[in-house]
């Protein structure tokens, strides 16, 4: 008799497909991967079936149209689990920003025909939309934490995330402090870990892509980086960036938005 495999889609939303690269740079992993689970909708890849019913659901992007936002509820509907995968898709990633700005005059200002563009005034996380069983934070993902995701949830196991800080992984991997040493303003202290600290292992300060951490304290970051001559403006920018509507990031980049204001 034929083994019946798992079904898998990757869907995408309002993104630059650098998260869909994660299936595609899993390389030979993807191949026995191919070999474990049928991957039914994955544009990128080849196969085309975007109402398919399927056991995991992968998405990528945010609800920035009022079709994305009908397309989303179909396909939770359709899907036993549903994975956000990346910025976007977690917190509305660097299209986010208009949620802080007036999206009519921005469309006015940039595009010539803009009564022709259908889009929501905002670009907001799936989780704002439908139930998400499980959250993979970066911008992109990191390929093996999407990978273990779908080991662990084909085995019907809920998936365990890491949410210390890029700090913590600096000082596991040894590598020099940049902000200590160098005086780079880095975002480190507040930033999720599963990148392996990339930034700070080539010397720069981390810009928070992986967005907020676990028991973060932004306050005591503003300091640190008001003491390396930042202004409110500047620190706020780097809280209100890729991961601006995540809790925590928003809060902070308001408070410092507000003070600069009064
Ligand atoms: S999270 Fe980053 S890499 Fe992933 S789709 Fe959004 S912008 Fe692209
Ligand atoms: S160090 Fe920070 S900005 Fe750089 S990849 Fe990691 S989370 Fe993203």
């Amino acid at each position: 008799m034929e083994e019946v495999k798992p079904r898998i889609a990757i869907h995408k939303f309002t993104s630059c497909d650098g998260c869909q690269l994660a299936f595609l740079h899993l390389g030979e992993d993807l191949l026995t991967l191919a070999e474990k689970v049928d991957i039914v909708h994955f544009v990128e890849m080849g196969p085309i079936n975007p109402t398919a019913k399927v056991d995991v659901a992968y998405i990528e992007g945010s609800i920035s149209t009022p079709e994305e936002a009908k397309r989303i509820r179909e396909i939770r509907a359709n899907s036993r689990y549903l994975v956000t995968i990346g910025a976007c898709a977690t917190a509305g990633g660097i299209q986010a920003l208009r949620n802080f700005a007036d999206t009519k005059s921005w469309m006015q200002a940039i595009y010539a025909t803009p009564e022709t563009i259908s889009t929501l005034d905002t670009a907001t996380a799936i989780s704002t939309h439908v139930k998400v069983d499980y959250e993979i934070y970066g911008c992109p993902v990191n390929s093996q934490q999407v990978l273990a995701s779908l080991l662990s949830l084909l085995q019907k196991v809920t998936p365990t995330a890491r949410r210390d800080k890029v700090c913590l992984e600096c000082k596991r991997l040894g590598y020099v402090c940049v902000m200590v040493t160098k005086g780079e303003p880095c975002m480190g202290p507040v930033t999720h870990t599963g990148c392996g600290a990339l930034c700070p292992s080539l010397g720069r300060g981390c810009y928070a892509c992986y967005g907020p951490a676990e028991n973060i304290n932004t306050d005591s970051l503003t300091q640190w980086l008001s003491s390396l001559g930042l202004s409110d403006a500047e620190i706020a920018r780097r809280f209100l960036f890729i991961q601006n509507s995540a809790p925590g990031f928003k809060e902070a980049g308001l408070k410092l938005q507000k003070k600069k204001a009064s």
